[in-house]
């Protein structure tokens, strides 16, 4: 049974679709088979694997969720593509915001994902699932579907408050949806290491959450680096393999799996 993970963080630009991407690809690496699941109508995860026009693709995480709503019969593997460094992706696009609004009044709104995922998570061993910048429906889908939530958090910024909201939303979900959800750690993305500030905002998180929330031990370099493959459809692996972006990846996955 795969393990579902959420890459969550209400507030945006801070790496989640990143972070998905190349430990998605990381873990493939590891010899793990990966599902990538855009949970952003923006469709950033699906575009930066290559998939560019994600407007254009008919069959989304929007057409499986609305399908599930309605309980018609599926192939819940109909629709999932297979990317050429070795994960699966189900895509998303501008439908899923549409589906948004719809799920608010469905019955059983919460956990539609969950449905869906439940009835391909055998075919896995790792569910990453790239949420929107928002706590709204679709990211307590994902929270309700997952067991462990990853939370990119930007060196660059004090994330405190936000963080507080985060925290918020993830015990409530515990407590009314999915017992068994736990947080499997803060990651930090783009960090400059010619500063001390990503040292004195790890620090500040440590000392506000420490006992509850894990920090990663690896950190993501600010680099562009880890902007460029998003363009060319590739993770980082391939894009600088054996760069210093390349190689947190490869540790981060590693983390991850240990
Ligand atoms: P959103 O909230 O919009 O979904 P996000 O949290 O998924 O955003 P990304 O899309 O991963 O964030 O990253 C935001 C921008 O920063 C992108 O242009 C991305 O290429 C760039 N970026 C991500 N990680 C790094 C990094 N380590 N160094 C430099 N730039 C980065
Ligand atoms: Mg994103």
């Amino acid at each position: 049974m795969g393990k579902v993970i959420a890459i969550t963080n209400q507030k945006g630009g801070v790496g989640k679709t990143t972070v998905a991407v190349n430990l998605g690809v990381g873990l493939a690496r590891e010899g793990k088979k990966v599902l990538l699941i855009d949970a952003d109508p923006q469709g950033s995860l699906t575009a930066s694997l290559g998939y560019v026009e994600p407007d254009d693709i008919n069959r989304t995480l929007a057409t499986v969720m609305i399908e599930v709503m309605n309980d018609v019969d599926i192939d819940p593997m109909d629709g999932i593509l297979h990317h050429a460094e070795g994960v699966d992706v189900l895509p998303a696009n501008i439908e899923l915001s549409g589906l948004e609004v719809a799920l608010v009044n469905a019955m059983s709104r919460e956990v539609i994902l969950k449905l869906y995922i439940e009835m391909i998570r055998d075919q896995y061993d790792v569910v990453l699932v790239d949420c929107m910048p928002s706590l709204g429906m679709m990211t307590i889908n994902a929270l309700a579907a997952a067991d462990e939530v990853i939370i990119p958090c930007s060196a660059s910024y004090l994330p405190v408050k936000g963080l507080e909201q985060l925290m918020a939303t993830i015990i409530k979900v515990k407590k009314h949806l999915n017992r068994k959800l736990r947080i499997r750690g803060i990651v930090m993305t783009m960090t400059d290491f010619r500063t001390n500030y990503a040292k004195d905002i790890a620090e500040m998180i440590r000392s506000g959450y420490g006992s509850k929330v894990g920090i990663f031990k690896t950190t993501i370099p600010f680099s562009v680096k880890a902007a460029e493959p998003s363009a060319e459809g590739v993770s980082v692996y391939k894009h600088c393999p054996g760069g210093k972006v390349a190689n947190a990846f490869a540790d981060l996955t590693k983390e991850v799996l240990g």
